[in-house]
């Protein structure tokens, strides 16, 4: 027996015995547990080996393991020390076994196949092409923790709907789009989180991402299980691609998904997915898919508002009982504006340092902890800057930011780049106004309210505002 990973049985166990143990505490734990908790957690699970008494068990992630570890942990060794009274211990590990196994990689030897791991691995199902087909979803990304707001309430509706009835018309395929950290892996979630909720009809859901799924279709090519693979992923009654910009210029992996995107479709499935941009804006889409992606509900999730910052920021204090200043809650909501998840890690990490110097948080703590960060947001930006690419966004003149025209067309975009000045330089009002074409700071001061209650009210302006922005601070 030469097949390390499991190998020194405790009391001289063949491998075959040991599996067959194996195989029995998995179907102890799914039945104990039930079938959606046990898909969530349990079912990537790989047994790498016994040594000592100590059992090793393999999850693919951080997040698992830990989960795993203290919910299930204690039972996973009650459980092992009935089979087998030398155990003494389980631990639990990130891994996949996959040295063996299945290699989510492209460059996964072609002579290595899923089919050549070990014996014991091959009795272990997570080996086997798909059987881990779903990434977990994590239960914090569930609707209750989706703060919604103007820019994201149209996607959150929809994503509600779907998650309520799943394939109905007009709302099949759902497509989620907008920029990075805005909440469409939340919302994918969140769907699936209350599609597999206790008490619900169970469908099967499988979430994953457009990368892994070409992983996964490339190793099946390898493996010449495709069409084990095509049967896996038509036998879903949910299924959730993310990022699905990834998949541009990969023609054969957008292929295989076009072809299971009609099979289910066709068969009254529901597709959700989701992208950094609208079908028609991803470049390198073949013609079928953008056309067919588009056909079901199209939903945008816009650049986040001062007043959904806050509001998110809120929830989470709330939720970390952490006592955070309005004042506090502002200050990051004004600086932190790209994506809810740097605004969320800012948040984290001044509640981590209260709490572990026992301080209260302030703004003067706040600017001190955040200071790297506050620090990239900002960026000097120039006024000269500003009025040149805001000009240029709007295909105006920049002899027209410091000129007299008063037309619309030209007015506005001067109101934004004084807007954006104040926001981004440390000049003052009256500073700003003489910049452009020697006008008085209430001039400035208007502009800056009216920006302000255009992106309260109208969020394409919001998020072009906001694109500026980020030009403007990249
Ligand atoms: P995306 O997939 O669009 O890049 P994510 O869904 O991963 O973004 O969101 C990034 C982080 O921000 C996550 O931790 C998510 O929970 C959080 N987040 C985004 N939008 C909201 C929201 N409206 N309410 C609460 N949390 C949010
Ligand atoms: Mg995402």
């Amino acid at each position: 027996m030469e097949r390390g990973a499991a190998a020194a049985a405790p009391s001289g166990d063949n491998e075959a015995e040991l599996s067959a143990k194996w195989v029995r505490i998995r179907t102890k734990l799914q039945s104990e547990v039930g079938d959606v908790e046990y898909r969530t957690w349990l079912k990537q699970m790989v047994l790498a080996g016994v040594e000592d008494g100590e059992v090793t068990v393999l999850l693919p992630t951080r997040f698992l393991r830990d989960w795993v570890r203290s919910h299930y942990g204690d039972r996973i060794l009650k459980l092992w020390q009935a089979e087998e009274a030398a155990v003494r211990g389980v631990s639990i590990r990130v891994g996949t076994g996959r040295e063996a196994g299945f290699a989510e990689s492209v460059a996964l030897p072609s002579d290595a196949p899923p089919a050549s791991a070990p014996e014991i691995a091959s009795t272990s199902r997570s080996y086997r092409l798909g059987d881990d087909l779903a990434a977990p979803l994590d239960p914090r990304f569930s609707f209750d923790s989706f703060v919604v707001g103007k820019p994201n309430e149209f996607a959150y509706a929809c994503a509600r709907r779907v998650a309520e009835r799943p394939a109905s018309q007009g709302f099949n395929p759902l497509f989620l789009y907008g920029g990075v950290g805005l909440g469409k892996t939340h919302l994918m979630h969140a769907i699936g989180l209350e599609l597999t909720r206790a008490g619900a009809a169970h469908p099967a859901v499988a979430y994953m991402s457009a990368e892994k799924f070409m992983y996964r279709f490339i190793a099946a090519l390898r493996a010449q299980s495709t069409l084990e693979f095509k049967d896996q992923l038509r036998s879903v009654d949910v299924l959730m691609i993310d990022d699905l910009q990834f998949l541009v210029g990969k023609d054969n992996t957008q292929e295989e998904f076009f072809h299971t995107f009609n099979a289910l479709i066709d068969g009254g499935k529901q597709i959700v997915v989701s992208a950094d941009k609208s079908p028609s804006e991803i470049s390198g889409l073949g013609d079928r898919l953008r056309t067919r992606l588009g056909c079901g509900m199209v939903a945008d999730l816009h650049a986040t508002t001062f007043e959904l910052r806050i509001s998110i920021l809120e929830a989470k204090a709330t939720r970390a009982n952490a006592d955070v200043p309005p004042k506090v809650l502002e200050f990051l909501a004004h600086k932190i504006t790209s994506n809810v998840r740097e605004l969320e890690g800012a948040l984290n990490r001044l509640i981590a340092h209260a709490n572990l110097f026992n301080r209260p948080i302030t703004l003067e703590t706040a600017s001190e902890v955040l200071h790297d960060v506050l620090k990239a947001h900002d960026k000097r930006v120039t006024i000269d800057e500003i009025q040149r690419r805001v000009a240029e966004h709007y295909n105006m003149r920049i002899a027209d930011m410091t000129g007299a025209r008063r037309a619309r067309s030209v007015a506005r975009p001067r109101q934004v780049a004084m807007y954006l000045a104040k926001q981004l330089t440390a000049r003052s009002l009256p500073d700003i106004g003489k910049r452009f074409g020697n006008r008085d700071h209430t001039t400035v001061m208007h502009a800056v309210s009216k920006v302000t209650e255009l992106i309260n009210s109208d969020a394409a302006f919001a998020e072009d505002v906001e694109l500026l922005r980020k030009m403007l601070e990249s």
